[in-house]
């Protein structure tokens, strides 16, 4: 399978296409299908397999761009990752207009509602400071359709667990969730019989 083969829009296309990718990796190719059909996702997944393409195509390609809303959270355990994780959304996302928000722990909320008070589509960050957005309504997430948490098993420790659980209340409960791992101690185990919906189930 190709992107061609994909039903993407032209612009994302154009925005992988330009990042050098010229075929699916094989978790994309298994990926962005299923989740393309709003299906929950679990996938196994290391670093250097093309996981966060993975999640990022099908994230953007749901994203209805003259809707000023929150459509996709993307949360990751540290900010080198959502920092990485939000530069492949924007450069993924570059010709269809999308605008993406990163947001870690250690800098000072006043900058995040001042951006917040623009469009925002995609919000990428560590678990404490979204759960402390969406807390105080500063970040309205009870709209947005599209959840994943890269390297869950992290998300999932006993350190942010119970952050992810209240994270979760704000949330709509229809949603779709897209969880990567590259183990899966029984938290995840937990995490996915909890809160998924029989998800497709990647294991490469
Ligand atoms: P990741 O596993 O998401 O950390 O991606 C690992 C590396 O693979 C990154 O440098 C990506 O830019 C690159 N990559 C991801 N998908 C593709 C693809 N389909 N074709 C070529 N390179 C890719």
């Amino acid at each position: 399978l190709e992107f061609e083969d994909m039903f993407l829009r032209r612009e994302l296309l154009m925005g992988i296409f330009e990042a050098g990718f010229e075929k699916p990796s094989p978790i994309q190719e298994e990926a962005i299908p299923v989740a393309l059909t709003k299906r929950d996702i679990l996938a196994r997944a290391k670093n250097g397999t093309g996981k966060t393409a993975a999640f990022v195509i099908p994230a953007l390609q749901q994203i209805d761009i003259t809707k000023n809303k929150i459509q996709s959270l993307l949360l990751v355990p540290t900010r080198e990752l959502a920092l990485q994780t939000s530069q492949v959304c924007k450069t993924l996302g570059k010709h269809m207009g999308v605008q993406v928000m990163v947001t870690t722990g250690g800098t000072t909320l006043k900058d995040d509602i001042l951006r917040l008070s623009e469009t925002v589509h995609v919000l990428v960050g560590t678990p404490g400071r979204i759960l402390d957005l969406a807390g105080k309504s500063i970040a309205d997430l009870n709209e947005c359709p599209v959840f994943v948490m890269d390297e869950a098993d992290k998300l999932l420790s006993p350190e942010f667990s119970p952050v992810m659980e209240q994270l979760l209340s704000y949330l709509p409960k229809t949603r779709q969730v897209m969880l990567f791992s590259a183990t899966f101690p029984l938290i995840v185990k937990d995490f996915k019989d909890k809160h998924m919906n029989t998800p497709h189930e990647i294991n490469l």
